[in-house]
């Protein structure tokens, strides 16, 4: 019984005050100054900010059919090290999961890791082709409840394709997460069309594709009356389009990545592929209207957009690479740097935009709960103190592709309780929560 008993003693719960948390059995059993141990594992979390467990509405885990790029166990462990305990698993995989026996093999590898609780995505068109819905019914009935689907990477383009989507997911309180690109005006793409890409002779991501396929996409979920999720805005002009979408009642939430709270087309310049992305970094300008819009509400949650690839993928030719960056293990440090650290946002409004929000987001149930009495025990003890210099070869994804190798960072995660189990300890991994053996008769 012990082993399952746990006091946190003296964290500030939310930046806030300092209490302690007695976490027994997976729950948050106490709340307050001086509980008695009573047996417990008695963990010094003075100086540490107690927060929930992060979820993440955009994580790219690979498996099945891409395991040279990142498995299940390997993403879902540098998950927990980034301080996740829930991810979504988007739907491009090899065979695409598109299906209800996809959705629950992504499931089912998710729990015998044991380190976080893995939610697939579904895809939204059959083989994400873009031509025929994907059996998004049988998806959420199967054991995997899937409520979001998505053909991240490529953009449902045909309006007559996202209006079924949008009106199919309704029957069971799904969202459609777009990846918005409009395929025409983003044909050979290299990088953001601006300035650079100029200077640089590269074909242009021009900012009209991203909005251009935002604004139907509100226009359409409100003609239906549905959910929809954009997956990483990235130009201020997107920022504006959610914000006059949500002014009219529309029902549509909205995400941004760590690296473009962060990161500028200049960087393009060196010609390094690790910062090959999509949607593309874009220009200072729109970096400081991401950063208004999350703190403002317009955007509401932060996605990682986790998107490890194997060297050879990304130590080539620019215009060879493949577009991705890995940040499950960075996340929270960004974060902190861009928003916490510049007096955008606290730490509970952090808690808001990488834990409540996106739960609520997935429809995920027992994550994203307040730390309070009875919630379910998923935890993360943060130090905000802490410098570390990031090396991706130290990191427990297999993606190197890192945009902030050599760079220091703030803050760390120093613990990690997934179902009131340590899956992190002293930053580093403790053993995977193993879940109860279920008969089956
Ligand atoms: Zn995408």
């Amino acid at each position: 019984m012990a082993e399952n008993t746990y006091l946190l003693r003296g964290a500030a719960i939310l930046g806030g005050e300092a209490e302690d948390l007695l976490i027994r059995n997976g729950v948050i059993e106490a709340r307050g100054q001086g509980l008695a141990a009573d047996g417990a594992t008695v963990i010094d979390a003075a100086g540490l900010i107690a927060l929930p467990g992060m979820v993440d509405v955009h994580t790219h885990l690979r498996e099945p059919g891409r395991e040279d790029a990142e498995t299940v166990e390997t993403g879902t462990r540098a998950a927990a090290l980034g301080g996740f305990t829930a991810v979504h698993a988007m739907a491009n995989s090899n065979p695409v999961a598109d299906t209800a026996g996809v959705v629950e093999q992504v499931h089912s590898l998710g729990r015998a890791s044991g380190w976080v609780d893995v939610r697939p995505v579904g895809a939204v068109t059959v083989g994400l082709a873009g031509e025929q819905l994907a059996e998004l019914g049988a998806m959420a009935d199967s054991r995997a409840q899937v409520r979001m689907f998505s053909d991240d990477g490529i953009c449902v383009h045909d309006p007559v394709l996202m209006r079924r989507a949008l009106e199919y997911v309704k029957a069971f309180d799904g969202v459609v997460a777009q990846h918005a690109q409009e395929p025409r005006l983003t044909a050979g793409a290299q990088m953001n069309e601006g300035t650079v890409s100029a200077v640089l002779g590269l074909t242009g991501w021009p900012a009209v594709a991203e909005e251009s396929i935002i604004a139907r996409d509100v226009l359409l979920a409100q003609h239906v009356g549905s959910r929809l999720h954009v997956c990483h805005v990235s130009t201020a002009g997107s920022v504006e389009i959610v914000r006059w979408a949500k002014a009219r009642g529309i029902n549509v939430t909205a995400e941004v990545t760590p690296h473009h709270l962060l990161l500028t087309d200049e960087l393009v310049r060196s010609y390094d592929p690790v910062y090959k992305v999509n949607p593309p970094l874009r220009t200072d300008a729109d970096v400081q209207a991401l950063r208004e819009g999350l703190a403002d509400g317009t955007i509401d949650v932060v996605g990682t957009d986790h998107a490890p690839h194997p060297s050879e993928h990304k130590e080539c030719e620019w215009a060879q690479a493949a577009m991705g960056m890995t940040g499950l293990e960075t996340a929270l440090s960004v974060v902190q740097e861009t928003m916490i650290e510049t007096g955008l946002m606290s730490w509970a409004d952090f808690a808001r935009v990488t834990s409540f929000t996106p739960a609520v987001i997935g429809r995920v149930a027992d994550q994203g709960r307040p730390l309070e009495v009875g919630e379910p025990a998923n935890v993360i003890l943060v130090d905000p103190a802490a410098r570390w210099t990031v090396d991706p070869h130290k990191m427990a994804t297999m993606g190197r592709n890192s945009p902030f190798k050599g760079k220091e960072l703030p803050g760390s995660v120093v613990a990690t309780f997934f179902k009131g189990h340590p899956t992190v300890l002293d930053g580093r991994l403790n053993t995977p929560y193993r879940y109860p053996e279920v008969s089956s008769n």
